[in-house]
């Protein structure tokens, strides 16, 4: 894909890749300083400052995943526990 510089039109954006992955890749353009991030078949530009504000949210997202994930799994431990408890300090049967 080639958008143009806002500052300069007549020239393409270069794309000089900064990360890749299996899900797309960010590149940034050197001239004019815009980042593409692409998606397959999308390609969104972003200025440096809403680059960061983005990777800023994606990471908040993630880190409110994370705790989910770490909650349910300390829930999960929790409950297993006591039932571990309450099967070694139970009632005896004989
Ligand atoms: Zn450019």
């Amino acid at each position: 894909m080639s958008s143009k510089h806002p500052q300069n039109p007549s020239e393409p954006c270069q794309h000089v890749t900064i990360a890749d992955s299996s899900i797309g890749h960010v590149s940034i353009c050197p001239e004019c300083s815009v980042l593409h991030l692409s998606l397959n078949h999308v390609s969104v530009r972003f200025t440096p400052e809403a680059f960061r504000a983005l990777s800023g949210m994606v990471g908040d997202a993630q880190a409110r995943l994370d705790h989910v994930a770490q909650s349910n799994a300390a829930a999960a431990a929790a409950a297993a526990a006591a039932v571990i408890d309450a099967a070694r300090h139970g009632p005896k049967l004989h």
